[in-house]
């Protein structure tokens, strides 16, 4: 048994790992002369938003950047005073709170920069507002031709008092895939939407660049990044070669029982494996209500006493069984299912490898009502 407490499952977040990352990241950034809004939406992608902004702005983050405005005021009520930016909102969304925290906002439309101003002027305040171009993600941003009247408003909207406009901006549809196409095409849109608004009097700065951009395409970091993976030691460009990020998160359990079987005994719901010699079991107390996917029954391992052990049958809510052959292996024993990959254990990479997904979706569908976090800082 380690000397570890015995974790029924538990995420632990390297903040040391964060740390390099970001300046990894703010280097390259700072390389172009650019600065770096870290990216913590989505509960710092399942790593703790508050823990990861404190470690970014300690390590060479400039800003931070949300999704949505309950997560900027998150991060506001932590005591967090840097700028924080959030892009995305409820169509009956009320901009007071966040004008009155001074976080900065988007606005793709017309009626959005509408909204956002009478929110301003009626708390006599400026609210900063991020003009986004849609360059060919259609996702949000103001389609191309829509884009020349709402610079021409947002002009008039800075010159009347209640709206400072930061940044012209957009978003990268396929930054992953190096040369891809698009990638090009979107600069150049974001390029020229730039120069309307500066010929519409505006003096805004310029972001479109996300992880695989910081790390891949220095000439479209601008005056300002958006990395959010790659802060977390998740690489969205390993095809690119080593970009010395360091995996944040370990997702942990213990043994809490161990058995053996004879041959011909079947393990878990439905049967599906049938041992076809007498083995020992190790029940490890973590299932898909701990996220574990479930379609990862039958092909998934963990790493366990000193080597990768196959998990036997299916997955279930509450608990899956690891095969430990005739090895000596002790209840409390800690049980890595993903992390860094360090010491042999699977990382979050590989399990969505297997089940056809992206890193992303892992590391962000971790943390759950039972689920605990452990902050771990060593540096
Ligand atoms: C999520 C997101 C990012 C960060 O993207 P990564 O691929 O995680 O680096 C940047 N900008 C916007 C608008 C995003 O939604």
């Amino acid at each position: 048994m380690s000397d570890q407490p015995a974790y029924r499952a538990d995420l632990r977040i390297d903040v040391g790992a964060i740390r390099h990352n970001v300046r990894v990241l703010s280097a390259r950034a700072r390389e172009s002369g650019a600065r770096t809004m870290t990216i913590v939406k989505s509960d710092g992608y399942g790593h703790g938003a508050v823990t990861v902004a404190r470690a970014a702005l300690e390590s060479g983050a400039d800003q931070l950047g949300v999704a949505s405005v309950g997560e900027a005021l998150q991060l506001r009520a932590a005591g967090i005073t840097a700028p924080v930016f959030c892009w995305l909102y409820a169509v009956d969304e009320d901009f007071a709170p966040a004008i009155a925290e001074d976080v900065q906002l988007s606005a793709s439309s017309l009626t959005g920069l509408q909204k956002i101003e009478a929110a301003a002027a009626a708390q006599d305040r400026v609210a900063r507002v991020h003009l986004k171009i849609d360059t060919g993600l259609s996702r949000s941003g103001c389609p191309g031709e829509l884009w020349p009247a709402l610079v021409e408003a947002a002009a008039k909207a800075e010159a009347d008092g209640n709206v400072e406009v930061v940044a012209v901006w957009s978003h990268l549809a396929c930054a992953d895939e190096l040369g891809h196409p698009s990638i090009d095409e979107q600069a150049a849109r974001l390029q020229r939407a730039y120069e309307q608004a500066r010929a519409a009097g505006l003096d805004p700065i310029r972001h479109i660049a996300n992880s695989a951009a910081v790390l891949t395409r220095p000439d479209l970091h601008f005056e300002l990044v958006r990395p959010g993976i790659a802060v977390y030691g998740l690489d969205p460009v390993p095809q690119d070669g080593d970009h010395d990020l360091r995996p944040a998160m370990t997702f942990r359990s213990s043994v809490v029982l161990t058995k053996r079987i004879a041959a011909g005994e079947s393990v878990s719901y439905g049967h599906t494996w049938t041992a076809d010699r007498p083995t020992g079991l190790a029940l490890v107390p973590v299932g898909y209500a701990d996220g574990v996917p479930r379609t990862l029954s039958g092909r998934m391992s963990v790493w366990l006493a000193g080597k990768r052990r196959p998990v036997r049958g299916r997955v279930c809510m509450d608990q899956l069984v690891v095969d430990i052959g005739d090895d000596e292996v002790h209840e409390g024993d800690e049980v890595l299912l993903f992390g860094p990959g360090d010491r042999g254990e699977p990382t979050a990479a590989e399990w969505a490898d297997e089940i056809g997904t992206i890193h992303y979706e892992i590391v962000t569908g971790m943390y759950r009502p039972r689920v605990t976090r452990t902050v771990e800082d060593e540096t």
